[in-house]
């Protein structure tokens, strides 16, 4: 799943972009993903070497935003100081999800128990 996503992702940032710099590449939303990426690479594999040099490096700072990426959540509960890896740590009262940094922030440290 988590390929398919950073697929979805590439596709959907890259495409517009290949539309705007008048590029011809279109896709077939029928068709599964892989094979959509299969039909970007070989839009990729069309255009002049500097484009697709710029292209590669696009792509790759997309991927690094991903993982860099505002996925790093933490829980915390309804009252108490701690911010926790696993919803289900510590018997934790109508716990939410948020941003680590948030929750450092807001005055939270990391629990001891499921290290977060
Ligand atoms: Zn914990």
């Amino acid at each position: 799943m988590k390929r398919a996503a950073t697929l979805a992702l590439i596709l959907l940032l890259a495409i517009p972009t290949a539309l705007a710099v008048g590029g011809s590449f279109s896709i077939n939303s029928g068709q599964s993903l892989d094979s959509q990426f299969v039909a970007f690479r070989a839009y990729l594999d069309e255009l002049p070497a500097q484009d697709r040099a710029d292209w590669l490096v696009e792509l790759a700072s997309i991927c690094q935003e991903r993982k860099e990426g505002p996925e790093d959540l933490v829980w915390i509960p309804e009252s108490g100081k701690k911010y926790h890896s696993n919803a289900n740590c510590s018997n934790m009262r109508n716990p939410r999800q948020i941003p680590r940094q948030e929750a450092a922030e807001l005055g939270f440290e990391p629990c001891k128990r499921c290290k977060p």
